[in-house]
């Protein structure tokens, strides 16, 4: 079969699509004909190199993919060939004191399908059947293999991490992200006034268009100061925020007393000043987030497949051009999910 792959970590140049291996699916797992998958952030990270994560070279990369059962393996239960599914990517013990309590993304073995392990933009994977979701007839592709990670890590910070409540002000940051689009649409959804930030005239049409009731242009203004401005100085209950570094300190200084800020991620940097005079004073709560259960992410994709949730589509590349749907993503041009499809696929 033919993958996306990479050798050695590096810069863009070091992504290949060519000849791998087939999988051979274990007892548990279930081989997939990938139609579609999206890229994500962690792409970046992986391609680039994390420290602390040593990969069985060449990795293939892919959190994200849809596409129709081929095969199964003996122990396989809920799966048979031609069922349609997508992959949600975070993979746990199951056995650990957390996996028993109910919560795999506190597992002490949590790791990531794409990003720990070898992923699933390929013509084939092999999947674990527990990271299988079932894809009813008349998803797209596209729109099956782009949800699941973002709107499940954006469901998660809100709802189950930030508790969000109907009628509270949500800033969500950098919202023409993947994330950050789906955090814009579940908070419109559970009733919430967002406000959202990002960084061109057209970006802000999109978010508006998402849900948002309060677009700032972060480029133009400083978003605590437009935060203060709309809100009379009160700010907002939540921040959603997976910039770091560079947006923390002002996330930070959006808050109404007693707000939190929920993050997942620091592209920018994991270690801004802690802030904590602020934090005290106005008794504010720094909440972390990671993935989702496989319990939530079955919650977001039934209103992802109904419609009320939609992954934008910024665009589809064959996995040839993977390279190119990376150069997309560092780029920060354009809005929403870039997908990759097997050249075999267009
Ligand atoms: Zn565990």
């Amino acid at each position: 079969m033919k993958a996306v792959q990479f050798g050695e970590h590096g810069d863009r140049d070091v992504i290949e699509y060519g000849e791998f291996p087939d999988p051979d699916p274990a007892a548990d797992e279930v081989l997939v004909d990938v139609k579609a998958g999206a890229l994500n952030h962690l792409d970046v990270w992986t391609r680039k190199g994390l420290p602390g994560v040593d990969l069985e070279m060449p990795h293939i990369p892919g959190s994200d993919a849809a596409g129709v059962v081929e095969a199964v393996g003996e122990d396989v239960t809920r799966f048979e060939p031609g069922d349609r599914v997508t992959v949600t990517a975070g993979v746990s013990c199951g056995e650990c004191e957390f996996c028993r309590d109910g919560d795999p993304t506190l597992c002490y073995r949590f790791n990531i399908l794409g990003e720990h392990q070898r992923g699933v933009h390929a013509e084939t994977a092999a999947v674990p059947e527990e990271n299988l979701v079932p894809v009813p007839e008349g998803v797209d592709w596209e729109v099956a293999g782009s949800a699941s990670l973002v709107f499940g890590t954006a469901w998660r910070m809100l709802h189950t991490r930030a508790d969000v409540e109907a009628g509270e002000k949500v800033l969500v940051l950098g919202a023409s992200g993947g994330v950050g689009h789906a955090a814009v649409q579940i908070a419109a959804h559970a009733g919430c006034e967002v406000f959202a930030t990002a960084s061109s005239e057209e970006k802000l049409r999109y978010a508006e268009a998402c849900g948002a009731d309060h677009v700032i242009d972060y480029e133009a203004n400083d978003f605590a100061d437009e935060v203060a401005e709309i809100t009379g100085r009160r700010g907002v209950d939540v921040v959603v925020d997976h910039v770091g570094k560079e947006t923390y300190p002002d996330s930070l200084k959006s808050l109404a007393r007693g707000g939190r800020v929920v993050t997942c991620g620091a592209t920018t940097g994991p270690n801004p000043g802690a802030g904590l005079d602020r934090i005290f004073w106005n008794q504010l709560s720094v909440i972390g987030s990671t993935m989702a259960t496989p319990g939530e992410v079955d919650d977001v994709l039934e209103l992802v497949w109904d419609g009320t949730f939609e992954p934008r589509i910024r665009e589809v590349l064959p996995m040839s051009e993977a390279a190119r749907a990376h150069e997309l993503l560092e780029d920060r041009q354009g809005f929403g999910k870039v997908v990759v499809k097997p050249d075999s696929e267009f």
